[in-house]
């Protein structure tokens, strides 16, 4: 916990002040676009920005971005994982707009989508491909099949995990370690307990117990958490959960949207992982809508011998567009020339410097801070050592502290990613990109702690 909170309400105001002489222009943007949209933004979190008013965008190219007051920024957020592949890379693009030329949705497929799913094949460990246009359909479309072919109703998560906005993974333990609805949670349509149970992340024992009720048809998992702060799995864990799931029957879904940042074969191959099924989306498009989830041959074979053709387009998996020649075009341009093993090579070794630059400052000042990197993502937080599970990283939030060093990071030309300290490379970010970070970040450290 940072005790100086009048120290950092001071800094705060400055850093609002300078975001304000910074930005008139999005700020005449923001007051047109706030008649029409809530917060005078497209998707309401968009707001949760730091700062008095959104930044608008112009355009972005590589690692970097401007703002319609003509600022330029280094993008370690980058989408959200969502341009991990840079903005606006020419093979991508290439291939989006030469498809969208010659027609982008049919109901029927293309070339590129064989070359896609073999693509993901090649890399994520499961041979049977579909698509869809986000993670979150991904993820809805793998439980759907898992209950169909398991005859089971609940789902497995761990706590403080998320996959989307998919209604069973919205769930937490509360202190008394009860299934609830997980903080913030929209019109929940039943109580969460009825839909999954949560385990703690790296807690095998509460995994068995959780499997042994015999109810579970998936265990969905990230195999590191990335969306609490990033935490590691232990050594044994995921030998452990592979095992679990195959003793008591349930379909094990690893969802790489965020940890596809490890490597080209995600945490699946860095570990040697085993999923019954596998989500992807995000970055896989090279910046347009596309999402994916593959299956082990039986796991698609049993779902497919459980489908009758004339029921295949009524069954609660679907989207008019999921599985369209462009999302296609985008799935095979990025994965076979942007998002490569050599690019991974690069991304990796920016990460290492920019987590060795955030390390220096905590090291220098002494800061009870610390910093885990997982491939070409790496992430600060507020404590000292680094957290086992989600809990443990949940209690180190301080928003406050927080949306300052965004805010911070932001007026000198950095954007990290919103509600999380994280930074995330993509295959043209360069040293001097890097080193912008790590001389703004010591700066912050010492308006804190110097
Ligand atoms: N899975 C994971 C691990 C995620 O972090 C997210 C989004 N942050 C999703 C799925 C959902 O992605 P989308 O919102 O693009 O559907």
């Amino acid at each position: 916990m940072y005790e100086n909170r009048a120290r950092l309400a001071a800094l705060w105001e400055s850093e609002l002040e300078l975001f304000r002489r910074m930005r008139p222009t999005s700020r005449a943007e923001f007051d047109r676009a706030v008649e029409h949209m809530p917060d005078g933004v497209p998707m309401l979190w968009m707001s949760k920005w730091p700062g008095p008013w959104p930044v608008y965008v112009s355009r972005a190219s590589g690692a970097h971005f401007e703002c319609l007051d003509r600022i330029d920024h280094v993008d370690f957020c980058l989408g959200d994982t969502g341009a991990m592949c840079g903005h606006a890379p020419e093979p991508s693009v290439r291939a989006i707009a030469d498809q969208l030329a010659v027609g982008s949705t049919f109901m029927l497929p293309t070339h590129d989508a064989a070359l896609a799913a073999e693509a993901l094949a090649s890399r994520f460990a499961v041979p049977v491909w579909q698509f869809s246009l986000s993670a979150t359909d991904a993820n809805r479309s793998l439980i759907r099949f898992a209950r169909q072919v398991t005859k089971r109703s609940k789902i497995v998560v761990h706590d403080y995990s998320y996959h989307g906005t998919v209604d069973e993974a919205y769930a937490t333990l509360d202190d008394a370690g009860n299934v609830i609805s997980r903080r913030g949670n929209i019109g929940a349509p039943v109580p969460l307990a009825q839909t999954t149970a949560v385990v703690p992340f790296n807690d095998l024992p509460a995994l068995q117990a959780a499997l042994a009720t015999g109810d579970i048809a998936a265990v969905l998992i990230e195999p590191a958490l990335t969306n609490i702060g990033i935490v590691l799995p232990d050594a044994e864990y995921h030998r452990g959960v592979r095992d679990l799931c195959t003793r008591y029957g349930a379909i094990l879904i690893i969802d790489e949207t965020h940890t596809f940042s490890a490597g080209p074969g995600g945490m699946i191959a860095e570990l040697g992982l085993e999923p019954d099924a596998v989500v992807l989306g995000k970055s896989i498009g090279g910046g347009i809508p596309a999402g994916a989830y593959g299956m082990t041959r039986a796991f698609s074979q049993a779902v497919r011998d459980s489908l009758e053709l004339e029921d295949i387009d009524v069954g609660g998996v679907g989207g008019t567009l999921a599985g369209n020649a462009v999302s296609l075009a985008g799935v095979r341009a990025t994965l076979t020339e942007v998002l490569t093993a050599q690019a991974f090579a690069g991304m990796i070794e920016r990460c290492t410097m920019w987590t060795a630059g955030v390390q220096a400052a905590i090291d220098e000042f002494d800061v009870p801070w610390q910093v885990t990197q997982l491939g070409a993502r790496a992430e600060y937080s507020f404590r000292a050592e680094a957290p086992r599970d989600g809990r443990e990283a949940a209690a180190a939030d301080d928003f406050e502290l927080q949306q300052y060093l965004h805010l911070h990071a932001l007026n000198r030309g950095i954007l990290m990613t919103p509600f999380h300290n994280m930074a995330l490379m993509c295959p043209v970010t360069t040293d001097e990109d890097v080193e912008r970070h790590t001389v703004a970040f010591r700066e912050a450290v010492v308006s804190l702690y110097g």
